[in-house]
C-alpha cells in the first residue's frame, strides 16, 4: 500500500487546498455502491486513473474542484460517479428538473459524456438527457419533459432552451464545467454565465480543463468556492 505522498509523486499529482484527502488508490478504497463497482468491473478497469484517484475523495466531500489534466485521463467518470452518489443523496423529483448539470463544448463530446452516464448510471436507475445544437429542438424538449436526473448540454443550446423557459435549473446542486478552456475558446463565456445565474448558489461546482490560462482562472475564481485544485503532470498555461 502506497502512502498518499508516494502515490501522488509516482503519478505526478499535485494538490492545493485545505486538508486534501488522500487519493483512492484502488476501486475497493472508494466505498462506491456495489452497482457502480460492478459497472467499472464490467468495463474491465483495473484501477482508478490518477485524476479519478485524487478527485473522487474530494468530490465525495461535496467540495468544489478544479482539475487540470490532459485528454484521455478519465475525467468523465472523475465527475460522473460522484455525481451519481450525489444524486442518490438528494431525492429530487426529476420531473422538476435535473440535479446534475454537465456543460460541454461540443455535440460530439456531450454525446460521449451522455453515453458514459447511461452506461455507468443505468444500474443506479438514473435518467440522462443530452442537449446540443445543430439538431431539432423538438425531441430534446420532449426528453426534458419526460424528466432527467442528469442533463449534459452544450452552452448554446441549453441557453436557448432556458430562454424558451422549457427547462428549470432550480434543483441543480452539482454543476460540472467540462473542457472549460475549450468552452471559453469557443466563445461560450456569456452563455455559461447566463446558465450559472439560473443555478442555485448552494451547489457543488467542478471544473475540468486541459490547460490553465488566465481566462480559465478568472471564471474559476468567479464560479467556484474555495476549490481544491488537482493537477496531473505539468500544467500548461
Ligand atoms: P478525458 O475526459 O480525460 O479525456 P475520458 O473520461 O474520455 O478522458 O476517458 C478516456 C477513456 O478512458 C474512456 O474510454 C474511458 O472509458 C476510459 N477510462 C476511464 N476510467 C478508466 C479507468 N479507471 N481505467 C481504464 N480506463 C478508464
Ligand atoms: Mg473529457
Amino acid at each position: 500500500v502506497l502512502s498518499a505522498e508516494s502515490y501522488r509523486r509516482r503519478h505526478e499529482i499535485s494538490v492545493t487546498g485545505d486538508n486534501v484527502p488522500p487519493p483512492f488508490t484502488s476501486f475497493e478504497a472508494t466505498g462506491f455502491p456495489s452497482e457502480i463497482l460492478r459497472e467499472v468491473h464490467n468495463a474491465g478497469f483495473s484501477a482508478p486513473t490518477p485524476i479519478q484517484a485524487q478527485s473522487w475523495p474530494v468530490a465525495l466531500q461535496s467540495r468544489d474542484i478544479v482539475a487540470i489534466a490532459k485528454t484521455g485521463s478519465g475525467k468523465t467518470l472523475g465527475y460522473l460517479i460522484p455525481g451519481f452518489i450525489h444524486l442518490k443523496r438528494c431525492h429530487n423529483d426529476s420531473q422538476l428538473g435535473p440535479t446534475v448539470l454537465v456543460l460541454s463544448p461540443t455535440r460530439e463530446l456531450a454525446t460521449q459524456i451522455q453515453d458514459e452516464a447511461v452506461k455507468f448510471g443505468k444500474s443506479s436507475r438514473l435518467s440522462c438527457v443530452c442537449l446540443y445544437g445543430g439538431a431539432p429542438k423538438g425531441p430534446q424538449l420532449r426528453d426534458i419533459d419526460r424528466g432527467a436526473d442528469i442533463v449534459v448540454a452544450t452552452p448554446g443550446r441549453l441557453n436557448d432552451i432556458l430562454e424558451m423557459r422549457r427547462i428549470s435549473l432550480h434543483q441543480v446542486s452539482y454543476l460540472v464545467l467540462d473542457e472549460a478552456d475549450r468552452m471559453l475558446d469557443m466563445g461560450f463565456e456569456p452563455q455559461i454565465r447566463k446558465i450559472v445565474k439560473e443555478v442555485p448558489a448552494r451547489r457543488q461546482t467542478l471544473m475540468y480543463t486541459a490547460t490553465w490560462p488566465k481566462e480559465v482562472r478568472k471564471i474559476a475564481a468567479d464560479l467556484l468556492v474555495n476549490p481544491v485544485q488537482v493537477n496531473i503532470g505539468n500544467v500548461d498555461e
